[in-house]
């Protein structure tokens, strides 16, 4: 038996297009990933799993946290029917994020994408078939790595790769910031992050910046910013909440601290896509190639991708929910054609 329908990804794209293939009765079946370690923490829910506070995603006055966000997401998919495969088999979980359940969630190993039906292979080496396939599996931050680092960021201790989700937050306000990296991002947030500190550092381990021209210009121009050149972290301090890095200069190797009151990682994004490779066609950063902006349609009809993994520009929440939901109402009219 052929699935209608099978996502691949468990962010907030992947579960709005599963509430909506649920919703118009195609089971979808997700494989939502199984949690990592090493060499960065990934964890089913995604890159919300490591934000603390949402006050940007419409509808939560209040805020929430991403874990919660993204149990809700899943849950709102489970009532509808969607099936997520576990080492339990196919089967709707009870989405409670405490219990465990998660650790259960497959990977999808490779695709077979070269006739219809499409096969996804389980990371078990069994081969499930299906008519339509939505690739979500987002994109990871790059971090630098350091072990202080990840346990702040995983514990809500002001380190963050995502300075427009968190830097308005009451523990980044008034205080002096840092961002590491040299490209757009980094000036970006470090300007919009102006806002909220009292300065923000730029820490980039070369003399000249990647970033284009005008925005540089804008960084360089204002006053709360300054640029540590040819600088690397190489530490994290602090117990429960970061207070400060430890800097090494790349030209005569001086180490000393700099107390900070937090850290925006801005070292680009690595899209999960590895297992597409020669099956899909993928830009040259390796993320997923759309065939028209508008629409989440990719090079193998039948076959399309929502979130991070086709954007590197926007990555929000609600900008790859926006596009789960459309990569869900593709895949329903593309099966509709087929019958
Ligand atoms: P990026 O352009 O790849 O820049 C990454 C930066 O991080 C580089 O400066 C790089 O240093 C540094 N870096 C990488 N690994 C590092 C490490 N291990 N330790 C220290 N530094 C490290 O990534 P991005 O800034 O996220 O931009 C991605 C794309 O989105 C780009 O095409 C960008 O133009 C676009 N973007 C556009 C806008 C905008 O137009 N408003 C805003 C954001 C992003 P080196 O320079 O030494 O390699």
């Amino acid at each position: 038996m052929s699935e209608k329908v099978v996502i691949i990804g468990s962010g907030p794209a992947a579960w709005t297009a599963a509430i909506y293939a649920s919703r118009a009765d195609l089971e979808p079946l997700v494989f939502a990933g199984r949690p990592k370690q090493s060499p960065s923490l990934v964890l089913p829910g995604g890159q919300l799993m490591l934000t603390t506070e949402v006050e940007n995603y419409p509808g939560f006055p209040e805020g929430i946290t991403g874990p919660k966000m993204m149990a809700a997401f899943e849950q709102q998919a489970v009532r509808f029917g969607t099936r997520i495969q576990t080492d339990d088999g196919q089967r709707p979980d009870v989405s409670d994020p405490d219990d465990g359940h998660s650790y259960k969630y497959h990977d999808c190993k490779g695709v077979d994408l070269s006739s219809r039906p499409f096969k996804a292979f389980d990371e078990d080496g069994s081969a499930i078939e299906t008519q339509a396939l939505i690739v979500a599996t987002g994109a990871t931050a790059n971090w630098l790595g350091l072990e202080n680092e990840q346990r702040l960021a995983r514990s809500g201790g002001g380190v963050s790769a995502c300075a427009v989700c968190d830097g308005a937050l009451p523990i980044f306000r008034d205080k002096e910031l840092a961002v590491v990296g040299g490209g757009d991002s980094a000036v970006e947030e470090a300007s919009y992050l102006t806002k909220f500190a009292s300065k923000v550092y730029i820490i980039h381990r070369r003399d000249e910046l990647r970033a284009s021209g005008i925005m540089a210009k804008r960084v360089k121009d204002n006053p709360k910013v300054e640029i540590l050149w040819n600088t690397v972290i190489t530490d994290v301090l602090g117990d429960e909440k970061i207070e400060g890095l430890k800097l090494k200069d790349t030209q005569n190797g001086k180490e000393r601290e700099m107390p900070v009151g937090g850290l925006f990682l801005a070292i680009g994004h690595t899209p999960a896509t590895d297992f597409l490779e020669g099956q899909l066609d993928l830009d040259e950063k390796k993320y997923i190639k759309l065939k028209d902006p508008f629409r989440t349609t990719t090079s193998v009809e039948g076959v399309f991708a929502a979130g991070d993994v086709v954007d590197s520009f926007y990555r929000q929440a609600v900008t790859a929910a926006g596009m789960g939901c459309k990569a869900a109402l593709d895949a329903e009219r593309f099966l509709a054609e087929q019958e």
